[in-house]
C-alpha cells in the first residue's frame, strides 16, 4: 500500500517528463501548441488584417479581443484553421498589441473549460502620401449657410446611427473584389486641402470612372443605406456582418434599395459626382466595427 503511495507519482512524472522531452523543442506545451498568424505578417495602421490559428485541441467556438475590439472567429474545414477579419485603425500607435483568444472545447470533452491563449503582434507605421492638392471646391462645402449646415448635421446623425453598427451574423465571404475595373484617382489615408484649408485624411478608394459607370458589390451583404446625403451625395452602403461595411460615394444612379440582399458583383448603382465632389468619380470606403480602413489594403488579402 505504501509502496503504491510512493511510486505512482514519481510513474506519472516520469511519463509527464517522457512526454515534455517530446516536444523539447518548445517551451511550454500549452503555448507551444498554438499556431497563430496574421496576413499580411507585417501589421500597420489603417489596414485590415487576417488572423489564423490552429488551437491544440478542438473547438465549439473561438473568440477573440483586438484593440478593444470583439472579434468572433470562423471555422474552415478545409483548412482546419479558424479565421477572423479584423483591423488597425489609422489613429492606432505604433506599438505592440496582444491578440488575447477564448476557446470553448467541444461540447463532447466534458467538463467545459476555457482555454486562453495570447499573442503579441507588433504594428508598425504606414507611409501615407502627404500629396497637397488644391482642389477647388464650390463655397457651399467650406462655408455652409444655416440651411446647408441642416443637412449636414442630419447626414451626421444617419452617419453615426448607422455606421457604426456590428450584424454578428457573417454575410462576407471570400474575397473581396473591387466596384470598378478603373484606374485609382486618389488613395486611402493621403492629406488634401480644400481651398486652403487642410482636411483630414482620404479615408477612401477614389476610382477614376466616367459619370454612369456600374459599380458592384465588393462583397456579398445586405444594402443598410442607399439613400443622399449632403456630402456623400447619393450614398450605398452594404453591411457584410461582423462589423464589416462598405461604401460607395457619389452615384449618379440607385441600383438597390434598403434592406436589398447582394451578391459579390451586384451592380448597386451607377457612379457620378453627387455630393463633395470636383468632378465624377467613385469613392468606395470600408469600415470595421466603427473605423474606416484601407479598401486598397482589403482588396489585396487572399481571404477564406
Ligand atoms: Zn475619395
Amino acid at each position: 500500500m505504501n509502496r503504491w503511495l510512493t511510486t505512482l507519482p514519481r510513474t506519472r512524472t516520469t511519463f509527464l517528463l517522457l512526454v515534455g522531452s517530446f516536444f523539447s523543442a518548445a517551451p511550454p506545451a500549452f503555448a507551444a501548441n498554438w499556431a497563430v498568424r496574421a496576413q499580411p505578417t507585417r501589421l500597420v495602421n489603417g489596414a485590415p488584417v487576417l488572423f489564423q490559428v490552429k488551437p491544440p485541441q478542438r473547438l465549439e467556438s473561438l473568440n477573440g479581443t483586438w484593440l478593444g475590439h470583439e472579434v468572433p472567429f470562423n471555422f474552415d474545414a478545409t483548412s482546419k484553421t479558424w479565421f477572423a477579419l479584423a483591423g488597425v485603425s489609422l489613429e492606432t500607435a505604433p506599438g505592440i498589441y496582444s491578440l488575447e483568444l477564448t476557446g470553448e472545447p467541444s461540447a463532447s470533452k466534458a467538463p467545459s473549460k476555457k482555454i486562453l491563449f495570447s499573442r503579441k503582434f507588433t504594428v508598425a507605421r504606414a507611409k501615407y502620401p502627404k500629396i497637397q492638392v488644391k482642389l477647388n471646391v464650390e463655397g457651399k462645402f467650406t462655408e455652409p449657410n444655416p440651411e446647408q449646415q441642416k443637412q449636414i448635421e442630419e447626414g451626421q446623425q444617419v452617419k453615426k446611427d448607422y455606421l457604426n453598427r456590428v450584424t454578428p451574423e457573417r454575410e462576407w465571404s471570400g474575397q473581396f473584389t473591387a466596384p470598378a475595373n478603373a484606374a485609382i484617382s486618389d488613395v486611402f489615408g493621403s492629406q488634401r486641402i480644400f481651398n486652403g484649408k487642410t482636411e483630414s485624411p482620404h479615408l477612401g478608394l477614389d476610382f477614376r470612372v466616367p459619370s454612369g459607370t456600374p459599380v458592384a458589390a465588393m462583397n456579398d451583404g445586405t444594402v443598410l443605406l442607399a439613400r443622399p446625403l449632403y456630402f456623400e451625395g447619393n450614398f450605398v452602403v452594404l453591411d457584410h456582418g461582423q462589423g464589416w461595411l462598405t461604401l460607395y460615394l457619389h452615384l449618379s444612379e440607385f441600383k438597390v434599395k434598403e434592406g436589398d440582399q447582394v451578391k459579390r458583383g451586384h451592380i448597386v448603382g451607377l457612379s457620378g459626382g453627387t455630393g463633395r465632389a470636383t468632378g465624377p468619380h467613385l469613392h468606395v470606403a470600408v469600415r470595421w466595427q466603427g473605423t474606416y480602413l484601407d479598401p486598397a489594403r482589403l482588396l489585396r488579402l487572399r481571404l477564406p
